[in-house]
């Protein structure tokens, strides 16, 4: 997978590569979708969620430029596989999943994996988490209409946060920006298709 589905299509950072060659994808994905776990595309995880493809998970997380120092926001945990990533490059990674059952099944598999610089809490991403603010980096999962004012006020300046933009299926777009100051910068663009980010009252 990562030989042929992310180094090839120009993924080269090492350490992201590195990352996902170690962490084992199929204990994310729920028994009936296991023999899909290397596929090159989404595969569903119950509730309405999909685990992202492999390639956009490691472009999103070489444009995240992670250091081990770093503290990491991301908003929709899934299956934890994208957090397990995260976990593997970054001091602590705090990760927002509005369904329950989703969080409580991603922290058993994080747990399980012996994953212990991670937190996942069920809420809505749209509010972020302030009390752990400021964020190094920030990772949306989900796809809002635009991008949510609570998670820039709690992006660190300097801070890099990579997230798809756009709501109509087909009008997606995956933003890589950074914070400078009172600016927001972007930085990289390229179509996506994410599961909306939901209000947490709509469910
Ligand atoms: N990276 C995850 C992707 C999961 S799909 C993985 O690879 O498994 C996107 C997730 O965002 C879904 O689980 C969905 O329930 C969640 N989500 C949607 N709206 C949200 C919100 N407002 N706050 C937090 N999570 C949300």
């Amino acid at each position: 997978m990562v030989a042929e589905q992310i180094r090839a299509r120009g993924v080269a950072d090492s350490r992201v590569l590195d990352a996902m060659t170690r962490v084992p994808r199929e204990r994310f994905i729920p028994e009936e979708s296991r023999h899909e776990a290397y596929a090159d595309r989404p595969v569903p995880i119950g509730f309405g969620a999909t685990i992202s493809q492999p390639y956009i998970v490691g472009y999103m997380t070489e444009a995240l430029k992670v250091e081990p120092s770093h503290r990491v926001l991301e908003i929709g945990t899934g299956c934890g596989y994208q957090t397990a990533v995260l976990a593997e490059l970054a001091a602590r990674v705090y990760s927002i999943e509005v369904i329950p059952e989703l969080a409580a099944r991603a922290r058993g598999t994080l747990e399980s994996l012996g994953y212990t610089n991670v937190l996942v809490r069920t809420g809505d991403g749209h509010d972020g988490w302030p009390d752990e603010a400021p964020f190094d980096r920030i990772l949306g999962a989900a796809a809002a209409s635009e991008v949510p004012g609570a998670l820039v006020a709690q992006l660190a300046d300097e801070g890099i946060m990579v997230i798809p933009v756009g709501q109509a299926l087909g009008a997606q777009e995956l933003h890589v920006l950074q914070k400078h100051g009172d600016t927001l910068a972007t930085l990289a663009t390229l179509p996506v298709r994410f599961v909306p980010m939901v209000r947490a009252r709509e469910r």
